[in-house]
């Protein structure tokens, strides 16, 4: 677990006068284990703001830190963070097992190691039966926790989700959420959780962060933020 501290934070799409700056000098500090929800109108810079937490858009000015390290500069791969995308592409071929093994696989952790991490994301997901099965032979909650379990077994500092409840109908939303909650209250992993649904955003969030047009305008309780006239 770690802390994720946001300083001065810009963004700018493009070079010179045509740039396009979308993030404008944003500041956060995020506890260590806490859930913490991004929410906003479509464009506002949400998930701009998260890919760059993630590695996957660069910093124009501003820093992040996870932890005590300064993250600007370090790959995607070497932040020890796990993102859990709404749309969650399982490997059709491959068991539930292996769609939650594969990335260990691919950084080399031993195959005990590896067994240890899978059984333990299982056992928290309702998944220990299934581990046998393609993701065809599964509904799409269950389809949906092996998503989750792929970043579990990561064992990151940091949870980051892209809107992960936004294709999923009603009913599959409100279980997801569910999930997503006893997630964090066993695991207790920091976690930035990006959507647009305002309730969704104060039914999880221990502080949301409000953005509008590129800026933060709000950080606070779901409470303090909802007070305000
Ligand atoms: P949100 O997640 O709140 O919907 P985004 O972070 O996706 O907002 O987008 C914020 C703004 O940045 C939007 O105006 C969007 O068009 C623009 N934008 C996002 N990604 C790019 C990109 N790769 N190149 C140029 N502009 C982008
Ligand atoms: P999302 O809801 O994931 O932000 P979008 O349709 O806004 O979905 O963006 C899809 C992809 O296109 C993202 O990788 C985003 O960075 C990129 N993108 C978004 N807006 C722009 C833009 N104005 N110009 C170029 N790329 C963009």
């Amino acid at each position: 677990m770690a802390s994720i501290s946001i300083r001065n934070l810009v963004k700018r799409y493009g070079h010179g006068p045509s740039a396009n700056q979308v993030i404008h000098g944003v500041d956060a500090e995020i506890s260590d284990g806490e859930f913490v929800v991004i929410v906003g109108p479509s464009g506002c810079g949400k998930s701009t703001l998260l890919r760059m937490v993630a590695g996957l858009e660069e910093v124009s000015e501003g820093e992040i830190r996870i932890g005590d390290r300064v993250v600007n500069n370090v790959e995607p791969a070497d932040r020890d963070i796990a993102m859990v995308f709404q749309n969650y592409a399982l490997y059709p071929h491959m068991s539930v097992y292996d769609n939650m093994a594969y990335g260990l696989k691919i950084k080399k952790v031993p195959v005990d190691e590896i067994r240890t991490r899978v059984d333990k994301a299982a056992k928290i997901l309702e998944l220990s039966a299934l581990l046998d099965r393609k993701p065809r032979a599964l509904s799409g909650g269950q389809r949906q926790r092996v998503a989750m379990g792929r970043a579990i077994v990561r064992n990151p500092q940091v949870f980051l989700f892209d809107e992960p409840l936004s294709n999923l109908d009603a009913k599959l939303r409100a279980q997801t959420r569910l999930e997503i909650q006893k997630l964090h209250a066993e695991l207790g992993v920091t976690s930035l959780f990006v959507t647009h649904d305002q309730v969704e955003a104060m039914t999880l969030a221990q502080r949301m962060i409000v953005m509008n047009g590129g800026r933060m305008e709000q950080f606070g309780t779901p409470e303090e933020v909802y007070a305000r006239p």
